[in-house]
């Protein structure tokens, strides 16, 4: 008997976003090798994709280079168009987007449909912020010369994307790229293929013209080291864990391309004493369970504020005995499956660490029993800097719980972690969230809202968090080259 994402799949209108071939100079490549994609609900094997070798790359690289000129030279307002109609044709695709996206990675399907939103809002984005890329004109310093400093595409690019957002990680990168005049060659994360395949269907049907945007799934290794050797890939983007994006970051060296890097979070969520405790709770619930706590700016340590702490324990306790675990396409789940058991199992081993060295459940709720890569929802309390789960990331639904006494103390112990993606802060006195504001580093905050990032919005992170913008004109800024031009003799 079908399990429920074969049966899911089974009634998908689109039998072609099943077919798991590779997007490769216009056409669609079935490899003789292929590999399977699993549920990782269940384990059973819904579908099947290519294993494009290195050649493959060769050739997807030649082909993104020979079409450079033409997309580069069609004026924006037409290469938004194009960006426009994808964005559209993902929206009246949205539901079998949704289900190919929560059979492959688990999250659950209302997530899904949020996903294919969030990611076809960056292609509408960009298709404006490209007719916007104004350069500067520079007061000169010399008689008789006009200084100017233009933004032009950077030339063939590529982008290296995860499995916990398949399809907005792509629709960020590639909106930017395309939007600056630059072809885009994508490698997507094993886990969840089939999404990024099917928006590539799309763009194609959009009228993305042949080499300006390619996808090509197989090993990550022997696909990236021909992006990382050749010359012609002039910028690359990655969006998964920190120790990969050193790997890349080393591997772009001896090319010298411009490399943007979007990795792990620890954030810090802050409560003091004066925040509204209803909100603190909500906000928490949202920063930590989303995308089943797989999410890089995911609340990794929440600090409370020592007379508040006991209210927020009593607090969070019943709101996340209401969360539902389960297969995403059940309806009412909240929290799915770790999309890779190893992520599962990295949580567990958090959690016992951290029951060793004196934290304490407060709340465990039902749900491991589901299989392998279910992790159950979990609130440790009593929490203390020493225990992994405050140092390294969870990327899991396990809420850690700290307490902390002075402003002075929550700043220092927040910026003792090496990474600096996002961070949290609720409190209702205004100065003390301008300070905090100033002195917390990371690379996006929250102040009294869990809820912040969108298309206009530059997405990046400090220290081993990562290096470069996406979204925002940041984001288009990271596909584009400066030109300085000096007219003189004028
Ligand atoms: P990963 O970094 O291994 O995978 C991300 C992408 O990198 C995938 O496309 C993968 O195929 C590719 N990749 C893996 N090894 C590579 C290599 N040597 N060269 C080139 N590409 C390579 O992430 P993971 O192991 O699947 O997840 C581990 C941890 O990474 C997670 O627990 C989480 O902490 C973090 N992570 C963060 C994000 C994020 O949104 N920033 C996304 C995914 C994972």
């Amino acid at each position: 008997m079908l399990g429920l994402a074969a049966s899911h799949l089974q009634n998908l209108r689109r039998r072609d976003f099943l077919a798991g071939d590779a997007l490769i100079d216009g056409h669609w490549v079935a490899s003789a090798q292929r590999d399977v994609v699993v549920d990782p609900a269940t384990g059973e094997e819904i579908a099947d994709v290519a294993r494009c070798s290195p050649s493959d790359m060769s050739l997807a690289i030649a082909a993104a280079d020979q079409s450079f000129a033409a997309w580069r030279r069609l004026l924006p307002a037409r290469r938004g168009a194009i960006l426009r109609s994808w964005a559209s044709l993902m929206l009246d695709h949205s539901e079998e987007l949704a289900v190919l996206v929560t059979s492959e990675q688990g999250k659950p399907l209302q997530e899904a449909r949020q996903e294919i939103a969030y990611g076809a809002g960056f292609l509408d984005w960009f298709a404006a912020e490209g007719e916007r890329a104004y350069g500067e004109t520079i007061p000169s310093h010399k008689l008789g010369s006009l200084l100017q400093v233009r933004m032009q595409p950077i030339g063939v690019t590529a982008a290296i994307t995860p499995w916990n957002f398949p399809v907005a990680m792509i629709t960020r990168k590639a909106g930017a790229a395309l939007a600056a005049g630059c072809p885009i060659i994508v490698k997507p994360a094993p886990e969840a293929p089939l999404s990024a395949l099917a928006v590539a269907r799309l763009a194609q049907e959009a009228g993305v013209p042949r080499g300006v945007f390619q996808v090509l799934v197989g090993h990550p290794i022997e696909l990236s080291t021909p992006l990382l050797r050749d010359t012609r890939i002039r910028a690359l983007s990655f969006t998964g864990s920190t120790e990969v994006g050193r790997l890349l970051l080393e591997g772009a060296a001896d090319t010298i391309k411009k490399i943007s890097l979007e990795l792990g979070g620890h954030a810090p969520f802050i409560i003091f004493d004066d925040a509204d405790l209803e909100k603190a709770v909500k906000g928490a619930m949202a920063a930590k369970f989303a995308t089943s706590g797989q999410d890089c700016l995911a609340a990794n340590r929440i600090y409370v504020q020592a007379g508040m702490y006991r209210a927020f324990v009593e607090a969070f306790v019943p709101a996340m005995a209401q969360l539902k675990v389960g297969h995403g396409l059940e309806t009412a789940t909240d929290v799915g499956p770790m999309t890779k058991l190893s992520v599962a199992n990295k949580c567990r081993a958090q959690i016992d660490d951290a029951l060793k060295k004196g934290a304490r459940i407060v709340c465990t709720h039902q749900g491991s029993s589901l299989g392998p890569n279910f992790v159950a929802p979990t609130l440790l309390s009593d929490v203390t800097e020493d225990m992994l789960i405050a140092r390294e990331e969870t990327f899991g639904p396990v809420a850690a719980v700290l307490s902390f006494e002075s402003e002075e103390e929550v700043i220092a112990r927040a910026n003792a972690n090496e990474m600096g993606l996002a961070g949290y802060i609720y409190t209702d006195n205004l100065r003390r969230a301008l300070r905090l504001s100033e002195q917390i580093e990371c690379g996006m905050l929250g102040i009294n809202t869990a809820s912040f990032t969108g298309p206009p919005i530059p997405f990046g992170g400090w220290k081993q968090s990562g290096l470069g913008r996406e979204g925002s004109r940041h984001g288009l800024a990271e596909y584009m080259e400066l030109k300085y031009v000096c007219f003189g003799d004028l």
